[in-house]
């Protein structure tokens, strides 16, 4: 064998390695457990969709989805960590519009969520409600309108910090009063709900996936849904709009990621195991029941998310950056 035949067979073998590799790769994912990242705290209302995402989606993939809670900074530690873990099919992330809303909110961001991801797919829409303490005096959204412009150097307001959707409503309904409100920021709305109960905050904004066992059970006050139409899981109740808050609303949504270069066909696997929770009855039921709403198939795709999560940075960008609200 000549040098240069010696090179080449070994090119050859070395580049067939590799594509067997990737082959047997894509064939035998997922060949351990998955990491799903939640940006917030545990027990609250992303760790909630994601449990019950990663449980469904564990059976179809025939390994565990084990939930990972990477809290701090609204949501944007978690995000910066998947964004530089391996694209190995093994780390993704679910998060929810504060993917949208960070790149306006901080000025110095270490991702990217247009250039640092693969996109998998969007899952649910969560409506969000507006809660008080129990015994805070105002009883329904004009007496708290009335409540809150009176008294607003002692109000506070939880949130789960600056690119939190509890954080994001708080904005608006301070926007909306013309008030500037004391701010308390947790490591999700799990925490900032408890101190709710305990008395210690005035007033949060949350999603119905957390709320709706509270409200029923009239554990706090409650002054409506941030939705433009009433809810099915919560029909008595008003809207904001409807309380005096015109034309408010904020929605939640949620988009899966993953880190940039992660293998289409491992995207394509863990997306085809989402998309096989969302369409299961049991997991639809239970969504239903907590005010969520599965979304439709074209959403449940990449280019979903992807062309959703772009108009929705050019859609709260303007409006954050006229709030003057931002982190250096
Ligand atoms: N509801 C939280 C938020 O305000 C997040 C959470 O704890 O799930 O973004």
């Amino acid at each position: 064998m000549t040098s240069h035949q010696r090179i080449t067979a070994i090119a050859v073998l070395a580049v067939s390695a590799i594509w067997g590799c990737g082959v047997a790769t894509a064939q035998t994912y997922p060949s351990k457990p998955i990491t799903l990242v939640v940006p917030f705290a545990a027990g609250g209302p992303t760790d909630i969709v994601a449990r019950t995402l990663a449980a469904n989606m564990g059976k179809t993939l025939g390994q565990t989805v084990v939930v990972e809670n990477k809290l701090g900074a609204g949501g944007t530690l978690a995000s910066a960590y998947v964004a530089k873990a391996a694209p190995d099919g093994y780390t993704f992330l679910i998060h929810h519009n504060g993917m949208s809303t960070a790149p306006a909110l901080y000025r110095k961001m270490s991702f990217n969520p247009m250039t640092d991801f693969e996109y998998v797919s969007q899952a649910v829409d969560v409506p969000m409600t507006l809660l008080g303490r129990k015994d805070l005096p105002a009883k329904n959204m004009p007496e708290l309108i009335t409540y809150v412009k009176a008294n607003a150097k002692k109000i506070n307001l939880a949130n789960a910090g600056l690119g939190a959707v509890s954080h994001l409503c708080g904005m608006l309904f301070q926007q909306a009063l013309g008030v500037d409100l004391t701010t308390v920021p947790f490591s999700g709305t799990a925490p900032a709900l408890n101190a709710l109960l305990g008395g210690q905050v005035d007033l949060l904004c949350d999603q119905t996936t957390q709320t709706t066992q509270h409200i029923k059970a009239g554990t706090v006050s409650f002054y409506g849904v941030t939705t433009k139409q009433r809810i099915r899981a919560l029909p008595d109740a008003p809207t904001l709009s409807e309380g005096g808050l015109k034309d408010f609303e904020v929605i939640v949504w949620h988009g899966i990621y993953a880190p940039k270069g992660t293998p289409a066909a491992m995207i394509e696997k863990f997306g085809s195991a989402l998309r096989t929770a969302l369409k299961d009855p049991a997991f639809s039921t239970r969504m239903t029941d907590l005010g969520a709403e599965i979304v439709p198939d074209a959403k449940q795709t990449p280019e979903g998310l992807r062309t959703w999560l772009q108009s929705e940075i050019n859609k709260w960008g303007p409006v954050i950056r006229s709030a003057g609200v931002y982190a250096d």
